[in-house]
């Protein structure tokens, strides 16, 4: 048994979900269960409906759902020739579109868009889509069953980022699912959506439709997760600002972790969660070139400490520094701004410190006003706005002698506010000016990666050889 998670440009018109048929069609011998996301921009679509509708600018809140939905039904259209199929499946859509109609009412009226409103807003992304797959499926010959996750991802009550319950969902996942998937019939839900115990839609956080394809395979104790994505796997650097970024053949479930932590997008951070858990492999492949051999994150790798693997980087960095007003013991200070950082569920990327200074970086949307409130009851803080940070990933970094000099040589003309290193053992991290972000991305990789060639651990893609 295998899950198979395809992402929204895999499933953003008629000819690629035709393409997703196909690559399913060629793993039906492994038993898929299909994962699928909002076709490209369905979830941006849907948030935009929601604030236009909370703004009372109505006529544009029903204009956006009436893009959104066409595009939909031109998929249905050009993909579903069966019609009855077709028929049926444009009346589920109708419905769903009711659905919607009547939330932008109600947001409307009341002027508010609550998480838990958006929540149920966004659901209808991966809805559409999951049904449309199914459908796709089933008209070119599959046994499919669309599945609801209202019936297995249960989650708490967090909305907008919900935490999964795990035991629930797996004892769900195995008496709803496994007779489907033993009797030939090849499942398809959705990402990024669960469900409270109370049946409120919930999601688990943007882009966590990785996060539960792995959820269901650790559940379902498959032998692969697959991501299939619009690159090639994880590259030593963002391909959309590294046009010769390189393929990394292997990386450790820490690794990966890392890395996506640290802003690679191509992998959810929480996908590696599960996984670990139950040591089940994820593969990352092009759903435009199903031929290519991917990524694979693993536990069972062959050491290799000191290498360099990827560069990932983060934009709207705030650097946060706070100092004491007066001198109280060092370590009651810190305990204080921690319980302020704790109370707030800030996520902090970098931190230094010095004698009696102390110096985070956090994604500036979540440093608020609440919380600088509170932590200027603390000491003394200040703010400086607009930085990135740039990790370089690795295993055993501080293993790699004059690793350092040469990331440090290459970005030597930059502005550099912070760096965090030997803390893990995975990352050396750098804050930057925020401008800087992408031209400092390609100095270093030019400098780490320029000269590496296709090996046990790298592999230089064939588009790029033609150049
Ligand atoms: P999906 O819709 O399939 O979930 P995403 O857009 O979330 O796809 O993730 C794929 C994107 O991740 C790629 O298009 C690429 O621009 C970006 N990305 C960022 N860092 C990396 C990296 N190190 N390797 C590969 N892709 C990366
Ligand atoms: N559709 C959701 C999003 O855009 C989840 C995902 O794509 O992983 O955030
Ligand atoms: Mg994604």
């Amino acid at each position: 048994m295998i899950v198979m998670k395809f992402g929204g440009t895999s499933t953003q018109d008629a000819p690629a979900i035709a393409n997703v048929v196909e690559i399913i069609k060629a793993h039906l011998h492994q038993k898929p269960i299909v994962v699928v996301s909002a076709i490209a921009q369905a979830t941006n679509m849907l948030e935009k409906i929601g604030k236009f509708a909370a703004d009372k600018n109505d006529r544009e809140a029903r204009e956006t759902l009436t893009q959104l939905f066409s595009r939909h039904f031109t998929i249905i259209d050009q993909l579903i020739r069966h019609i009855t199929r077709n028929r049926n499946l444009r009346s589920v859509l109708d419905a769903m579109r009711e659905e919607i109609e009547t939330i932008i009412k109600g947001v409307t009226i009341l002027r508010e868009l609550t998480p838990r409103t958006l929540d149920t807003l966004y659901s209808y992304g991966e809805l559409l889509s999951s049904r449309i797959v199914s459908v796709a499926l089933q008209d070119h010959g599959i046994q499919s069953e669309w599945i609801d996750t209202k019936d297995f991802m249960f989650t708490d009550e967090n909305f907008n980022r919900a935490t999964p319950y795990l035991d629930i969902i797996e004892e769900k996942l195995k008496s709803n699912l496994l007779h489907l998937v033993n009797n030939g019939v090849v499942p398809v839900t959705q990402g990024f959506i669960g469900i409270t115990l109370s049946g409120r839609r919930t999601t688990m956080g943007r882009e966590s439709s990785d996060y539960s394809a792995a959820i269901i395979g650790a559940a379902l104790d498959v032998d692969d997760i697959q991501i299939w994505t619009d690159v090639d796997g994880v590259l030593t650097a963002d391909p959309a600002v590294v046009p010769d970024a390189k393929k990394v053949k292997t990386l450790s479930f820490k690794e990966a972790y890392e890395l996506s932590y640290f802003g690679a997008k191509v992998l959810h951070p929480n996908t590696m969660l599960p996984a670990i858990e139950k040591s089940i492999p994820i593969h990352i492949y092009n759903s435009r070139r199903p031929q290519s051999t991917g990524t694979l994150v693993t536990a069972a790798l062959p050491s290799t400490s000191g290498v360099l693997k990827s560069i990932a980087y983060k934009r709207n960095i705030t650097l946060i520094s706070i100092s004491p007003q007066k001198r109280i013991g060092q370590y009651i200070f810190w305990e204080h701004i921690q319980n302020v950082f704790t109370k707030h569920g800030i996520t902090i990327l970098a931190s230094v410190t010095a004698e009696y200074g102390y110096s985070i970086a956090a994604e500036e949307k979540q440093t608020t006003q609440a919380l600088l409130q509170d932590l200027n009851d603390v000491g003394i803080v200040s703010i400086n706005e607009k930085k990135c940070i740039i990790s370089v990933l690795g295993s055993s970094i501080t293993q790699n002698p004059g690793v350092l000099n040469r990331i440090f040589g290459s970005i030597s003309d930059f502005n550099i506010n912070m760096i965090s290193f030997g803390a893990s053992q995975f990352s050396i991290n750098i804050v930057l000016e925020d401008g800087d972000a992408l031209e400092a991305v390609r100095e270093i990789h030019s400098e780490l990666f320029g000269e590496v060639f296709t090996d046990d651990i790298f592999e230089v893609l064939d588009q790029q050889k033609k150049k």
